[in-house]
């Protein structure tokens, strides 16, 4: 970086000139090319309803999958951890900031994971943007799939490693990839579990395979598939390990990040692994080891949350099995929902600004559908994505069918 010191004779801008007068152009350049967006705000909890900007919807809009976001359980142990604990954590977690309620939920979430070792991060955000580039460097080498989260996106690119995107989940591509990457020191392949706008899996026993035959790190992100897929809702991991076709699919997925503000409704991410690697993040990772510890409060949420997880499986089975039979019904009425094999089910529509105009009249009918548009997706690829979550009912998603019918 190179920095420029003013001096006396430097000069000065002229009076009059608003160095941030672009920002008021590109704002201008996004309205008109319909893709501005606007912030709302929520009145009350997160539920099946939800009320933006004082108009009460149904909400497809949240990623409380479990339907926890509102459950008394995890705000009688948030309360009780702010009287035992107080509120702020006061500092990172390498100096005051880890609390024994962070410990108790990093041991939870190892047991949970069946891994040897859990690291809290204070966001999901935050641990793909510090594990990446604590596993990789500059004599390395990142393949990624083209679909990946943002925040593994900019995991990848804080890290100097050379960086190979693959197709999405295009196997074939990755391996011609692996096998022309001999010459760096370190491979880590890199990938969602579940997509997080398509719905649809990643092909986690190709991959494991194709990791272990060139010798290459395999870190996955579950941030949506956490609590919702698996026997024990470890994620999609556990799901293909599970069903047979990949059974030690589980050993042989070296790095494992999950968020806690998805289907444990709360806020944080954590990754999972052996005890050394997360020794090593606890080194290493740049967002652990540089910010503030988040509060206990939430860590003890995280844990009643974990409780339900645990106790209620009947939550997943049935938000997987609704998704499944809302999919069909959909795509009986015309809409094309992709590869989606679980509750995020896309409606794909293409042109930004039509599916911007369906988001708002599906608004009027009282339905919270969000229209997702360029930078989140490709241009041309605008879509609808429904997001389901346990406490619908089938009156809703009859209602939502109704709707859409209209629309077609
Ligand atoms: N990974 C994926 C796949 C996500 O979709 C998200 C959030 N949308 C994150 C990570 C970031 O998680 P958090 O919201 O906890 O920062």
């Amino acid at each position: 970086m190179s920095v420029t010191t003013l001096t006396k004779d430097s000069g000065c801008p002229q009076s009059g000139f608003d160095p941030l007068a672009w920002v008021d152009e590109e704002l201008d350049r996004l309205e008109r090319a319909a893709l501005r967006r606007t912030l709302a705000v929520r009145g009350g909890a997160q539920t099946a309803r939800v009320a933006l900007d004082g108009t009460s919807l149904i909400n497809f809009g949240s990623n409380d999958y479990l339907g926890l976001a509102a459950d008394a359980r995890l705000v009688v142990a948030a309360e009780a951890a702010c009287r035992d604990h107080g509120w702020g954590s006061g500092a990172s977690p390498l100096v005051s900031g880890r609390s024994a309620v962070h410990a108790e939920l990093e041991r939870r979430l190892a047991e949970f994971e069946g891994t040897e070792a859990a690291l809290v991060f204070p966001s999901g955000f935050a641990a793909n943007a510090g594990v990446i580039p604590a596993l990789v460097d500059e004599p390395d080498a990142i393949f990624a799939d083209a679909k990946n989260h943002a925040s593994l996106i900019d995991g990848c690119r804080l890290s100097p490693a050379r960086r190979f995107v693959y197709p999405h989940a295009d196997c074939v591509a990755l391996k011609t990839m692996l096998q022309s990457a001999g010459q760096f020191r370190r491979r880590l392949i890199v990938t969602d579990t579940l997509f997080s706008m398509d719905g649809d899996l990643a092909p986690l026993p190709r991959l494991a395979e194709l990791a272990a035959a060139h010798g290459a790190m395999l870190l996955v992100d579950e941030a949506h598939a956490t609590g919702v897929f698996g026997a024990r809702g470890r994620g999609v991991v556990e799901h293909f390990a599970e069903n047979g076709s990949a059974p030690f699919l589980e050993e042989r997925v070296h790095v494992r990040i999950g968020t806690l503000s998805k289907a444990l409704a709360g806020g944080g991410g954590f990754v999972c692994g052996r005890q050394s690697l997360i020794d090593w993040l606890a080194n290493r990772a740049r967002t652990y080891v540089f910010s503030t510890a988040q509060p206990a409060a939430i860590s003890a949420a995280a844990l009643a949350a974990l409780d339900v997880v645990q106790q209620e499986p009947q939550r997943r089975v049935r938000l997987l099995a609704t998704a499944a039979e809302l999919r069909s019904r959909l795509r009986e009425q015309g809409w094309n929902t992709g590869e989606s094999a679980s509750q995020i089910i896309p409606l794909f529509v293409g042109d930004a600004e039509r599916t911007m105009g369906l988001a708002a009249r599906l608004r009027e009918a009282g339905f919270f559908v969000p229209g997702i548009r360029p930078p989140t997706v490709p241009e041309g690829e605008s879509l609808l994505r429904l997001s389901l979550c346990a406490h619908h009912t089938p009156e809703m998603l009859d209602a939502l069918l109704d709707a859409l019918d209209t629309l077609r």
